[in-house]
């Protein structure tokens, strides 16, 4: 007896000390903290990376992976999405789906930027009375499905008559909204306890009007200084980061003031919200693809005329905003307000980032290193270094060359994990 436990024993020491090292080689790596090196070979131990290193150094009996010509990155994050949104009639649709069906559907919308190279997620609330997104997220951290890192928050909390709530029925339809309605400190810090309660750990407002909800108005402001001050209170009291959804310049202020993370959107900024934004230290996450899709694809959608309306006329505007805040000095994360669309378009955001005057590198930093920092998550994930999670990603060409080339990822691991490999 005592024989052959000692032999699993030694069985078992073996499986550990001998557990297979992968060297994943390309031409070369574009590892997020703005190098880029040559013929990299970087070793994968379980969800690892325990070297960058070259050929000489390559572990005895490791798997081999050479992607020959290609180029490694780290993947991808995304810090603006929403797994369970639709556009073919939007807030419609979120009355007709339950929240077991939008938790399937999301769940395939994930696993599909999964392999389109973004390996991380911020949800930036969602349209859904239940907290599918934060079932999506344990099924895949139980391991029961193969999917990114998702952080985020369940719902967005809106103003009854706000962006987040469903603006064109009859009073007498009682009916849930698509977001989290509160009105008052009282009512907002309860939301936001419910929030973390079932597991969000940002917080999404939605502070000003929308561009897609029916009946508001994106250039009003939605919450009184006294509730966005009890908002981000509650949530700084657990540690909680919140998101501000903000498109009027007053709205920005506001927010940044009472301390959010981040600003979404953004599009209406003025330069004293411009000088607030850098002098606070908060992030600003455009979202440019979602006014490239709607204007491109979804022309003649009748849910979303007025989103692609304003989008239109406000373009312009809109753009030289965004590149005076990025001259000027402020921060900017990447996300790209993916509602549904073909995963390979968020890559979109990208190319927007260079118009503005970005470099490839810094364009692609945005994604990688810095939203990594903005979920606190910099020692897990956002540059290809030794301790980090083998999130890695790799594209045929040279991206800082073409920066589309992104929109065609062709390799994926996660956690060590290879979940794709096109040749
Ligand atoms: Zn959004």
């Amino acid at each position: 007896m005592r024989k052959i436990s000692a032999l699993i024993l030694l069985f078992l020491f073996q499986q550990i000390s001998f557990a297979q090292k992968t060297a994943l080689l390309a031409k070369a790596l574009i590892d997020g903290t703005g190098k880029v090196i040559a013929n990299p070979v970087v070793i994968i131990d379980s969800n690892k990376i325990i070297a960058v290193t070259n050929k000489e150094n390559i572990p005895k009996g490791a798997i081999i992976i050479n992607l020959g010509d290609y180029t490694l990155l780290p993947g991808l994050i995304d810090m603006h999405v929403h797994p369970n949104l639709t556009t073919d009639d939007y807030q419609v649709d979120h009355l007709r789906g339950s929240s077991a069906s939008k938790a399937l559907m999301g769940l395939k919308n994930v696993q599909d930027l999964l392999a389109a190279g973004w390996t991380t997620l911020r949800v930036a609330g969602d349209g859904d009375v239940g907290y599918a997104n934060i079932e999506i997220r344990k099924a895949i951290n139980k391991g029961m499905f193969v999917g990114p890192h998702i952080y985020g928050a369940a719902h967005y909390i809106s103003v009854t008559g706000g962006g987040g709530d469903i603006n064109f029925l009859s009073y007498e339809q009682k009916i849930i909204a698509d977001g989290l309605i509160a009105d008052g400190p009282d009512e907002i810090r309860k939301a936001v306890r419910n929030e973390i309660k079932y597991g969000s750990d940002w917080i999404k407002l939605l502070v000003t009007g929308a561009f897609m909800t029916a009946g508001d108005n994106p250039n009003n402001v939605h919450f009184s200084a006294e509730e966005l001050k009890a908002a981000v209170e509650e949530a700084a009291r657990r540690d909680v980061p919140v998101m501000a959804h903000a498109h009027a310049a007053e709205g920005i202020k506001m927010a940044v003031k009472a301390g959010v993370r981040t600003i979404e959107h953004g599009s209406f900024i003025d330069e004293e919200a411009m000088d607030l934004m850098i002098q606070k230290g908060t992030w600003l996450i455009p979202t440019f693809s979602i006014h490239l899709y709607f204007d491109e694809k979804l022309d003649g959608n009748a849910s979303l005329q007025k989103a692609i309306e304003i989008g239109r006329k406000t373009k312009e505007s809109m753009y030289t905003n965004m590149r005076q805040a990025f001259k000027k000095g402020v921060k900017f994360g990447l996300g790209t307000d993916d509602v549904g669309w073909p995963p390979n378009y968020s890559a979109r955001e990208f190319g927007e980032y260079v118009k503005l005057g970005m470099t490839p590198m810094q364009a692609i930093q945005c994604a990688t290193k810095v939203n990594a920092e903005i979920l606190k998550k910099e020692n897990e994930i956002g540059t290809i270094e030794v301790g980090k999670l083998a999130d890695i990603i790799a594209v045929k060409g040279d991206p800082l060359k073409d920066i589309s080339e992104l929109q065609r990822v062709k390799f994926v691991m996660i956690g060590g994990k290879v979940v794709k490999n096109e040749k």
